[in-house]
């Protein structure tokens, strides 16, 4: 497996290959401020002490206080971690929000968790992070396996420990909790303006198939939207099983079956197919929204998207990147397609702070503009500079930075 921080790097320098920025800039970026790792002890129900170990990696604040998702999987590590809270720092850059980048996990299967024990592991990282985090200094959020009740737990923990009563530190909250409407779907709703708004740069059909890998959160929301806009779902991925339907597959009977029976295996109408067969279909637009390395050499060749909507971080490596490139598959970027749900956890954070609640409406309204806006921007920029998205939105990132830096 790819060390993705590795990947990130070697992505940033790619980028600066083509339009090398001040090097006391590209020289920061290639370390994090701070690397924090802690063990956590959480009494089983069994009455059994397990220790768990858990990160916080504060990248960069040039722009702004660190900002990023907490990661609950078997497989977190500190490098993932780090790959992740640098890629926020492009990320925040792109889409122009007053953050720098941070990212937090904990290695574990919380499936193996009873509620109780997952509710005290989440406490339990707080209580070792208190210090380190809060509205002007870090702004924890949701990634995989985190949901809006651990971030209440983890915002009431804080609030006990500091007395802080902005409730601003933690984002992606349940709205009785003071989140913000509209952040449980951004990401994946973001990720469809920002693929919408390069269209007709495209050339997509009106109605494009789509095939999406991850049916979490970021998956399943992205697949309500593409369907409600009139495009169709031919296939899903979860953890277990990857489904297919030539004729489309509905959304809603997709997520009504997996919410009885646990994935999407077995569900009616559709034929179950394997994991890489998914990632190599002949669609419109294949949207990998699970996890790291999921398009490499191995299989890039293989692929015959038009074009690849990155909504989980990382799906692509360096070398992967070259081979769709020469093929002539746009790939929109993760650091751009995923930014919504960055974009609506700091308008959640900018309400928590003024005492305010935003409509759902405008946010998402707000959130489009900015989403289509940088979309466009980043589009014209890789068309100029004759490369990629990802090192156009690199370049674009790293001006925002260099501005701050100076
Ligand atoms: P989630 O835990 O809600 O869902 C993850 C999904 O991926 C699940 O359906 C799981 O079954 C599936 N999955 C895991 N391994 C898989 C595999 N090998 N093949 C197919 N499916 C697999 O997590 P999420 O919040 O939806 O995050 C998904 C991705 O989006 C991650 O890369 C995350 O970093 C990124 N992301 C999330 C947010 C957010 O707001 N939640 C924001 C930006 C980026």
């Amino acid at each position: 497996m790819q060390n993705p921080y590795e990947s990130a790097l070697t992505q940033l320098v790619r980028a600066n290959n083509v339009s090398p920025v001040d090097p006391i800039l590209l020289n920061r970026l290639k370390s994090p401020e701070r690397e924090i790792h802690i063990s956590i002890p959480i009494k089983m129900d069994s009455g059994e002490e397990k220790i768990f170990h858990g990160y916080r990696v504060q990248y960069n604040s040039l722009r702004g206080p660190y900002k990023g998702g907490i990661r609950y999987h078997i497989d977190t590590n500190i490098d993932e971690v780090k790959a992740l809270a640098f890629w926020m720092t492009i990320k925040c850059a792109i889409a122009n929000i007053p953050m720098g980048g941070g990212k937090g996990g904990i290695t574990v299967d919380p499936r193996l968790l009873s509620k109780t024990e997952l509710e005290s592991l989440s406490r339990g990282w707080v209580k070792r992070l208190a210090d380190c985090i809060g509205p002007k200094k870090d702004v924890p959020a949701p990634d995989v396996n985190t949901t809006p009740e651990i971030m209440s737990w983890m915002a009431d923990e804080y609030a006990k420990i500091t007395g802080d009563k902005t409730n601003a530190t933690f984002t992606g909250k349940p709205i009785e909790s003071g989140g913000s409407e509209g952040r449980t779907a951004a990401t994946g709703l973001g990720g469809f303006f920002a693929w919408d708004a390069l269209r007709e740069n495209l050339s997509l059909p009106t109605v494009c198939t789509i095939a999406i890998q991850g049916f979490g959160n970021v998956g399943s929301f992205a697949a309500e939207t593409f369907e409600k806009m009139g495009h169709k779902i031919l296939a899903l991925a979860d953890s277990k099983s990857a489904i297919y339907n030539e004729n489309g597959i509905s959304i809603k009977e997709a997520l009504d079956w997996k919410k009885e029976n646990g994935s999407l295996s077995g569900m009616p109408a559709t034929v179950t197919i394997s994991e890489s067969a998914l990632l190599e279909l002949a669609v419109d637009v294949l949207i990998p929204a699970a996890l790291e390395n999921q398009i490499t050499v191995e299989n890039a060749l293989r692929i015959q998207a038009k074009c690849i909507l990155e909504l989980a971080n990382g799906p692509t490596t360096p070398e992967a990147d070259d081979i769709l490139l020469s093929k002539g598959i746009t790939v929109i970027p993760d650091v751009l397609a995923n930014a919504g749900g960055v974009t609506v956890s700091t308008y959640e954070w900018e309400q928590n702070l003024k005492n305010e609640h935003w409509s759902e409406i405008d946010v998402n309204k707000k959130m489009e503009e900015n989403q289509k806006l940088q979309s466009k921007t980043i589009y014209e920029k890789s068309t100029t500079l004759h490369t990629d998205m990802r090192r156009a939105g690199f370049l674009l990132a790293l001006e925002r930075l260099q501005e701050s830096m100076k």
